[in-house]
């Protein structure tokens, strides 16, 4: 299946936006900020890999901690301004005061990024533990948006959860937020690893009847470790399908073996969900190349992108 994707201009000077409204899907990366020297030499690596498959953006989440913080703004300046990728910025509002959200605003639009995130973030320590907004800082990620908004000529996204945040007592309640989010001034959403295609369709369906028109792009985890994906799926609340799990765990000692299935079911998801229109696929690296490289290029990407 070809996505025929956009050129990729230096320095993040092309919008989500205008590349999703361009009508071709969108293929994109998403990384975490690496904590040790080691890391950053592999990060970089994985990075220039990826490159190489021109995708519409990139983007590096932002930790709960001080530190991986700092290192999150300081590798996405240095994509924005180093590499010829177009660089999404997280931005969480946990922990935060209004003044530094601005402040951490100001140090990505230097850098020349015009794209971000904007995410509410999870309480530091137990991400399913009682949610303290800062008392100079914000609630919901909707004011985010607004803030990073009022702030500058930005495009902006959200997240959207195909199986509800946990936080929600139902979908329902979910949708008509991230309605809000948009109405907000959200231009796109990406969701949280999911497992069946279904629950993304019916999520964008029932935002889509609520009146939420924008782009909502999947998020998809390959498979490449069922210790680390079990605990993953448990954190973010996503059901990993049993049967998936017995034929992972009966190779669990070879990790070649694992990675394989992990590429086969994260092909065969992203084939369904580009068949029934999604306007792209987002990649949860875990700063890793090898099953992103080969899902793109089991799905015929590669030949148009170049
Ligand atoms: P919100 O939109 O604020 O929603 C939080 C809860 O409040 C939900 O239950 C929602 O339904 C409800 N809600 C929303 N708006 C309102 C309202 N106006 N009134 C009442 N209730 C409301 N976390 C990080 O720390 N760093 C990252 O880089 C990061 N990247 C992510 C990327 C993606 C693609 C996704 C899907 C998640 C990411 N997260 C990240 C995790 C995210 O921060 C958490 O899942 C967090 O619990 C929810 O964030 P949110 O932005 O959806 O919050």
């Amino acid at each position: 299946m070809a996505l025929g994707l956009p050129s990729t201009m230096p320095g993040g000077a092309r919008t989500i936006r205008d590349l999703l409204a361009s009508g071709k899907r969108s293929f994109s990366f998403e990384f975490f900020a690496p904590k040790t020297e080691a890391a950053e030499v592999s990060f970089w690596q994985t990075m220039r890999d990826l490159e190489r498959l021109r995708p519409t953006f990139v983007s590096v989440t932002y930790g709960a901690g001080g530190t991986t913080r700092d290192s999150t703004v300081r590798v996405t300046e240095r994509i924005a301004r180093e590499t010829t990728l177009t660089v999404v910025g997280h931005l969480a509002a946990v922990e935060h005061s209004v003044a530094e959200l601005r402040n951490v605003i100001g140090q990505y639009a230097d850098a020349g990024v015009r794209n971000f995130l904007a995410l509410r973030g999870d309480p530091p320590g137990d991400p399913r533990g009682e949610w303290v907004a800062h008392p100079e800082g914000l609630e919901y990620s909707e004011q985010l948006v607004q803030l990073i908004r009022a702030n500058g000529d930005f495009c902006v996204g959200v997240a959207a959860f195909p199986e509800k945040h946990p936080r929600s007592p139902d979908l329902e309640t979910d949708v008509r937020f991230l309605v809000r989010k948009f109405r907000a001034g959200a231009d796109y959403a990406i969701t949280q690893m999911f497992f069946h295609a279904d629950d993304y369709l019916r999520l964008r369906d029932r935002v889509a009847a609520a009146g939420g028109e924008a782009p909502i792009i999947p998020g998809i985890m390959p498979v490449t470790n069922v210790k680390q994906i079990q605990r993953f799926a448990v954190l973010s609340g996503a059901d990993f399908p049993a049967p998936l799990a017995e034929r992972l765990l009966a190779v669990e000692d070879d990790p070649e073996a694992v990675r394989a299935i992990g590429i086969e079911v994260a092909t065969e998801l992203c084939e369904r969900l580009l068949a029934e229109g999604a306007p792209g696929l987002h990649f949860i690296t875990l700063n890793k190349s090898t099953a992103t490289r080969r899902i793109y290029e089991e799905l015929g990407v590669a030949a148009v992108s170049r």
